[in-house]
């Protein structure tokens, strides 16, 4: 890592603050076109809302972002790039419903929820009579579609945006899903090592441009320069990516202060909760029973669990999700885990007692993304909050894989807005970078 004086004295021509994917994508193809960067993290490690934890004979899994399908070009080439192998996730065997219902009565209910998500997305973005209903909102005036349809889909937004569907802003939820385009199931595949280790490798080829545990607290801004502050340094560049969560961008101080425009942008975004678990066992004795892994609970709402067994490791990831993530967390662990065994035990059959090691990561009050699995876009009515902080701020550009027009809230849609953004800033500089 160079010392305080080199990072000090010079100016770069691009720092990108936060060492996500979003931020190893920009900072990697700003090298690669000739500029002069550096990356600056707040955390002790890279990959942000990527992360992993290993069990004690050092299997290692991921305790953040995961999972990845055919259909996300930008995970798949970087994964080739860095020689990471992928590997298909379990595909035998049936769903689990708790309470327990019909299979044939579970594949009805997710067709009409998938139906109801087509309508979503076919919605007219330029209707203003939404704009200002919230998810729930939305729900109800779909009279037609059966309750247990409905239900579900709310169940779905609980558990994917990580929030009560009644504070998610509809037209929100609407456009997000328009740019997440996969048809292949999302859970269809992860990295045989971890996600984790793809973003290591990307830092790794970033060398002494990195520098971690170096929060950045404000930032001074002209036309054509940014000063950034960190606790024990101020550096300087023409251009800044902040590439953190957009309420973390929304929490720094801006010198001149932030335009209304966009502290109102800011002030629009709420974060998800999630605590995610890995569940370790001897064998994936599910499988024998021709069941998935996957288990789909209606009560609680908020909780999901599916089989990410491979080669050297048997076990399930389970999310909380959305309001039951916030009672858990207020929680001891030794109870949640306690509860999700119980839980297990009745959706799979006595052997899910068997635990053989537990890995918990509660997302919820995370310092550096607030939570998790994205921030979402609360208050109805805030239909410019993505475009306005897309345009940015004079010489700063705000990216983050909400803010991608492509897999928003995903690790592609990271690698995308880090791309994006580092494209518009090359060109800016005078300088090509696809
Ligand atoms: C539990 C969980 C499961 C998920 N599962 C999946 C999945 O299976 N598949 C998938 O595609 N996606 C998944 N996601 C979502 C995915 O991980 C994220 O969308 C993506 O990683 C976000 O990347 P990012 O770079 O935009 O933001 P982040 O990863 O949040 O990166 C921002 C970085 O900025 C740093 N930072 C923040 N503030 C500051 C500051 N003031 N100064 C310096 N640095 C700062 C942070 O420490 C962080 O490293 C999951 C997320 C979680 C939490």
């Amino acid at each position: 890592m160079a010392g305080a004086d080199r990072l000090e004295n010079r100016q770069y021509d691009v720092i990108v603050v936060g060492a996500g994917f979003t931020g190893l994508a920009a900072a990697s193809q700003l090298r690669e076109a000739g500029l002069d960067v550096v990356l600056i993290e707040a955390r002790d490690t890279v990959g942000g809302r990527v992360s992993s934890e290993r069990f004690e004979d050092g299997v290692r899994v991921d305790t953040g972002g995961q999972f990845v399908c055919r259909d996300m070009p930008e995970v798949l080439a970087l994964a080739k790039t860095h020689d990471r192998r992928i590997l298909m996730a379990y595909d035998g065997g049936n769903p689990t419903y708790q309470p327990s219902i019909p299979l044939e009565k579970g594949y009805e209910i997710w067709q009409g929820v998938d139906a109801l998500r087509e309508r979503m997305i076919a919605t007219d973005p330029a209707d203003a009579s939404l704009h200002r209903l919230t998810v729930s909102d939305w729900v109800a005036r779909q009279e037609d579609v059966p309750d247990d349809v409905r239900r579900s889909f709310l169940r779905l937004v609980k558990g994917l945006w990580c929030r009560s569907p009644d504070d998610v802003a509809f037209f929100y939820l609407a456009s997000n899903d328009r740019r997440i385009t996969n048809t292949h199931s999302e859970m269809e595949a992860f990295l045989e090592d971890t996600m984790h280790a793809l973003a290591e490798d990307m830092a790794r080829a970033l060398g002494d441009r990195l520098h971690l545990s170096t929060p950045v607290k404000a930032l001074t801004y002209t036309d054509d320069a940014v000063t950034i502050d960190t606790a024990d340094k101020k550096l300087s560049a023409r251009r800044v990516i902040l590439a953190v969560p957009p309420i973390m961008a929304g929490r720094l101080t801006y010198d001149p202060p932030l335009p209304e425009t966009l502290a109102e942008a800011f002030s629009a975004w709420g974060a998800g909760s999630v605590i995610k678990l890995n569940i370790r066992y001897d064998a994936p004795f599910w499988r024998k029973k021709d069941q998935s892994g996957s288990v789909m609970w209606s009560d609680p709402q908020g909780l999901y669990a599916c089989d990410a067994s491979r080669p050297d490791y048997s076990g399930l990831v389970m999310f909380v999700g959305g309001p039951l993530a916030l009672e858990w967390h207020a929680r001891p662990a030794e109870d949640l885990q306690a509860f999700v065994a119980e839980r297990l035990v009745a959706a799979l059959g006595p052997q899910a007692a068997s635990i053989r090691e537990f890995s918990i990561r509660d997302w919820t009050d995370d310092p550096w993304s607030d939570g998790a699995y994205s921030d979402v876009i609360v208050r109805p009515g805030a239909i410019d909050a993505e475009d306005v902080l897309r345009k940015g701020l004079g010489p700063v550009r705000f990216a983050s894989s909400e803010l991608s027009l492509s897999y928003p809230g995903y690790v592609e849609g990271a690698i995308w807005a880090g791309k994006s953004a580092a494209r518009t800033v090359a060109v800016e500089l005078g300088v090509s970078a696809e």
